[in-house]
């Protein structure tokens, strides 16, 4: 059973093998802003490229949409973000600490234990200027997440696409929020990421769908290798609704810090596309020709965070076992999530290896995120795959030089077999797909 881990191993490993690295680093960082390393950019596009697939790909009722992060502000005022988009502030009247109310228990100041002010209603939208004069004009925000850029465009969507309902419309972005109390690395940032789809039907057939979309996102987290002891479905109480939502799930994880939301799926009703016929003074309703009938849709909405699915990724995937006495640390990601699929390790520097390992990279490489690593011990480097959770390492010793067949050693069993160098790419394919690794056809040998 791999062992739960602390968030500090966590963010430890991602520093060390470049997955994440605090941002503006050599200027003492910036609270709660992360920057992602090579591998962890790898990792990121896998989770985001993964989502995208299922959601927009492998469907034929969902389509994309890439939208302006800085939006009319007009948007906010009939989203209800500029009255509502709001937590409640407290501050310690003796260290100045300021606290999300909703996250201290009593009222003394969980830093100082001084008295704390009453609550007052701090909003989280980031403001700038557009435009060179700085007028009250020129305000606008940074979006605190992506589906309103869905909804202003969903006449363009419907029209353009000649789609029919239910039609969901999806989109990966990034929001701003100015949160009162960031942390947990990179669980609860300023910045982030959102892979978000709206999911538009007819009213009366929008519990059924939030049952449907419910179900389907758990299993994508599964799907891709989080166990589900981890994860655990939260309906939200009535005192928790946000104010355009009918109904709300949560699908929490158990994060290092305890269990916490890793994706909300909510029934908005038809609030939103009611708010910005209202406020647009444009009509946003859907014309059934069929069934001769103009209505306005409701909408099934779930909202995932790229960067905390990244971390629960990440925690349920880490393991750390002992290896003839030795204590290994290793990534068991899913495959399609590894940031790099094959490494190729020639046994040694010696320069009779070289060429061919080189030769085996080139021939990788158009078809895998492949590494290559000739540097150090071959023991060391595969703890570095181990690590990164590199599936396949393939490495190239003396006996190549003569029979032309490298061994491939899978990360998770450490077993090894023996392929012809012209097989590889064909092998490593199916390996990816799942094949079981010990199952291969007559050219690979077995070696333990
Ligand atoms: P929380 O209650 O944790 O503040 P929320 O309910 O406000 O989150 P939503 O507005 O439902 O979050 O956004 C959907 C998803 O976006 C969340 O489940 C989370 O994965 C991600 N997310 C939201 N806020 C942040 C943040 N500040 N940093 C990183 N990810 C976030």
């Amino acid at each position: 059973m791999p062992v739960k881990v602390d968030m500090d191993k966590i963010v430890s490993l991602c520093k060390r093998r470049g997955f994440i690295f605090p941002s503006s680093e050599i200027y003492g960082g910036l609270a709660s802003c992360w920057d992602y390393g090579p591998v962890g950019v790898e990792l990121k596009r896998n989770v985001k490229e993964t989502w995208w697939k299922a959601i927009v790909q492998d469907r034929d009722d969902v389509v994309g949409l890439d939208t302006s992060i800085m939006m009319h502000p007009g948007v906010w005022a009939a989203s209800g973000h500029i009255d509502n988009f709001t937590d409640p502030l407290v501050e310690c009247k003796s260290c100045h600490l300021r606290w999300r109310a909703d996250a201290v228990e009593g009222k003394k100041c969980p830093q100082c234990g001084g008295e704390l002010t009453e609550p007052r209603m701090f909003n989280l939208m980031f403001k700038t200027l557009m435009g060179p004069v700085e007028e009250e004009a020129s305000i606008v925000y940074l979006r605190p997440e992506t589906a309103q850029g869905i909804f202003v465009n969903f006449e363009n969507v419907v029209t353009t696409s000649r789609k029919k309902l239910p039609l969901g419309i999806a989109q990966i972005g990034k929001s701003f929020r100015n949160e009162i109390t960031p942390g947990n690395f990179i669980f609860r940032t300023r910045e982030f990421e959102h892979m978000e789809v709206e999911y538009f039907v007819k009213p009366g057939t929008d519990e059924k769908w939030l049952d449907y979309w419910i179900k389907e996102r758990f299993e994508w987290y599964v799907k891709l290798g989080i166990r589900k002891e981890n994860l655990r479905l939260r309906q939200h109480g009535k005192d928790e609704l946000a104010h355009y939502a009918k109904d709300c799930y949560d699908v929490e994880y158990l994060f290092p810090m305890g269990w916490s939301e890793l994706e909300g799926i909510a029934n908005r009703g038809d609030f939103d596309l009611t708010q910005h016929a209202k406020y647009s003074g444009k009509e946003l309703s859907y014309r059934d020709a069929e069934a001769g009938e103009k209505y306005v849709p409701y909408v099934i909405e779930p909202s995932a965070g790229v960067d905390r699915s990244v971390l629960a990724f990440l925690v349920d995937a880490y393991d750390e076992e002992e290896v003839e006495g030795e204590k290994r640390t290793v990534l068991h990601l899913h495959h399609s999530l590894a940031p790099i699929k094959v490494a190729v390790l020639p046994l040694s520097r010696n320069e009779k290896l070289t060429p061919l390992a080189k030769e085996v990279f080139k021939q990788l490489c158009p078809n895998f995120m492949t590494d290559y690593d000739d540097s150090q011990s071959i023991g060391r480097r595969y703890r570095r795959q181990d690590e990164i959770g590199t599936p396949f390492c393939v490495t190239i010793d003396f006996e190549s030089l003569e029979d032309k067949q490298v061994t491939i050693r899978e990360r998770d069993s450490l077993a090894q077999i023996r392929v012809p160098i012209g097989e590889l790419k064909k092998v490593i394919e199916a390996k990816l797909k799942g094949e079981a690794f010990d199952a291969s056809s007559l050219w690979a040998t077995r070696r333990m």
